[in-house]
Order: C-alpha cells, then sequence, then structure tokens
C-alpha cells in the first residue's frame, strides 16, 4: 500500500492505494482556510490515520499540492512557490510536514500528480510518453515519461499554461490578456476557465462562469456554441505547440473544462493542421479519474515497494 494526498483549495483527500490502484481507504476533511500551520497539522492527522489503516505496514507518503516547491534557496531550504493557495507561498512545507511525522515524504504539484496518475492506472496506462493538462481554474501540464515524472531542475517541467499564445492564438481574442503572473497572453488567459469566460464575455457582452457556457453550448446555444468552436482551435493550437516539442504517445485533459464533450471530437483534427507532421498519430483523451486523481498520482509518486 502506498499513501497518497491531495492538498486541495477546500478539501484534503488521503487515500491508500492498493499495488493495483485500488483505492482502499479514503479519508476528506476540510481544508484550513488561509491557516498554514493548521493545515500542516490537518495534513499530517490525515496521513497518520491513514498510517493506523495499514498498520502493522508503514507506507510510503506522496502529497499532491497547488503550486511547487522550489529548488533548495540560500539558506539550503525549499521553499513552495507559484501556489494559488496564498498561505502555502515561501513556507517550507516538505520539511514541517517530515518534521512532524518523522520520515521522507515526495511533494509534486497537482497537475504532475495527475498525469502521474492517468500514466500508472488511468486511460494513459499504455502510452510511453504522456502529457497531462489540467484545464481549470488555471492551466497545468505535467509529463510522465515509462511512468516516471519528468520534473528538470527548475521543477517546472510541463508549465506550459505560462508560455505565450501563438500569433495563431492572439488572432482569435479580441485583445491582449494579462495574466496573474505578471505577463501578458499566457495560454492560461485562454485556457483556462477565466480564459473561456473573457471569451464568452468579448463575444456576447454576457459574463457567465465557464460551466454555464458548457453547459449552454450542449444545449445548443449559439453564442455559447461559437465560443466553445473557438475555445477548441485555441487549445488546439496551444497543444499543437507541445507535440512539435514532446511528440507523446498521449495528451489527457484534466479540470473542470475537460468535461466538454467537443474537445475531443474536434481538437485532434485541428491539431493536425498545426503540428509539423502530416498525420498526427498522438492521442487525447478525456481522463479516467476525476477528482481522485491528485492523490492517486501522489501515491504513485513512490515506487511500489
Ligand atoms: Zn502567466
Amino acid at each position: 500500500m502506498r499513501i497518497g494526498v491531495d492538498l486541495g483549495g477546500t478539501k484534503i483527500e488521503g487515500i491508500l492505494l492498493s499495488p493495483s490502484g485500488e483505492v482502499a481507504e479514503k479519508i476528506r476533511v476540510d481544508t484550513p482556510a488561509q491557516k498554514y500551520l493548521e493545515t500542516v497539522d490537518a495534513l499530517c492527522e490525515v496521513i497518520e490515520q491513514l498510517q493506523r489503516l495499514s498498520l502493522p505496514k508503514k507506507c510510503s507518503v506522496g502529497i499532491g499540492t497547488p503550486g511547487a516547491l522550489s529548488p533548495s534557496n540560500e539558506y539550503g531550504l525549499k521553499l513552495m512557490k507559484n501556489c494559488n493557495s496564498i498561505c502555502l507561498n515561501g513556507e517550507p512545507l516538505k520539511v514541517d510536514i517530515e518534521n512532524r511525522l518523522g520520515y521522507a515524504t515526495r511533494i509534486e504539484n497537482d497537475a504532475n500528480c495527475f498525469a502521474l496518475s492517468e500514466a500508472c492506472y488511468g486511460v494513459a496506462i499504455s502510452a510511453r510518453t504522456v502529457f497531462g493538462v489540467i484545464l481549470g481554474t488555471g492551466t497545468g501540464g505535467g509529463i510522465v515519461i515509462d511512468k516516471q515524472l519528468h520534473t528538470g531542475p527548475n521543477r517546472i517541467a510541463g508549465e506550459w499554461g505560462h508560455n505565450c499564445i501563438p500569433n495563431s492564438v492572439r488572432e482569435l481574442i479580441a485583445q491582449d490578456r494579462q495574466c496573474y503572473c505578471g505577463r501578458t497572453n499566457c495560454n492560461e488567459t485562454v485556457l483556462s476557465g477565466r480564459g473561456l469566460k473573457q471569451s464568452y464575455l468579448e463575444r456576447s457582452g454576457i459574463d457567465l462562469e465557464a460551466t454555464e457556457i458548457a453547459r449552454l453550448a450542449n444545449s445548443g446555444d449559439v453564442e455559447a456554441s461559437e465560443t466553445v468552436k473557438t475555445y477548441c482551435k485555441q487549445l488546439a493550437r496551444c497543444l499543437s505547440t507541445v507535440v512539435n516539442l514532446m511528440d507523446p504517445d498521449m495528451i489527457v485533459l484534466g479540470g473542470g473544462l475537460s468535461n466538454i464533450s467537443q474537445l475531443y471530437t474536434q481538437v485532434p483534427s485541428l491539431m493536425n493542421e498545426h503540428v509539423f507532421t502530416d498525420n498526427m498519430l498522438t492521442k487525447l483523451s478525456a481522463p479516467k479519474f476525476g477528482d481522485a486523481s491528485g492523490a492517486i498520482g501522489a501515491a504513485c509518486l513512490w515506487p511500489l515497494d
């Protein structure tokens, strides 16, 4: 058994994962709102409870978080960065958890955990190279090769959400978009839920949530359908740059917007026009795991023992 914990903005979910990928136990608690030390406490309590359930054996522990762990700073500390749960930023989360538990853990961002869960036990189980994309509040990504996460010295591998959109996507938005990271026209400003919302607002003058736009598109509403059609083009053009770079066997979409069914029927052929090959063989797939992917992927940060 391995323990995987997903630290989300509202919930902490911890699981015991069997060697065959079954969730044997699951614990969910509320995430303490914007309180760092209470968040550490809550995480450790969930982990300790799962360790008791797995007795007499002690399990490895992987944790999925928003943002990422920085490389060591000048004091040798690895601090959290890029988290949308702001209270984690600048905090030594890994060290604090390990000091409290008394053993080593592994921490990765939630997009990496998502990609790993799908590569190890999900739709991408037969794929050698996998690009996992989260299309939700933000636009994250993770790269898995031979069921191993690729991270890199800056620990930002797969963070394609903060690449600049291609010119062919700039043509599809009314005006430049500011990203929270300080740059302009990041992929995330177009492909996240907020991006879709902005595109619908530009087209219709109406401010709706992304989930509502997707629902209206499915019910045949013209403005919403056109917005989703454009979103498919935007996604295809942004993803074609990923295919040119890493040529993955499979791209798996996750996050709230991955429920939009048109993505799977329209995006592959649209990508074909932009990828540097005549017949693209990369598969685009919906995920197997929904909200459970974070905890499953976190458990997979350690090899089976
Ligand atoms: Zn950005």
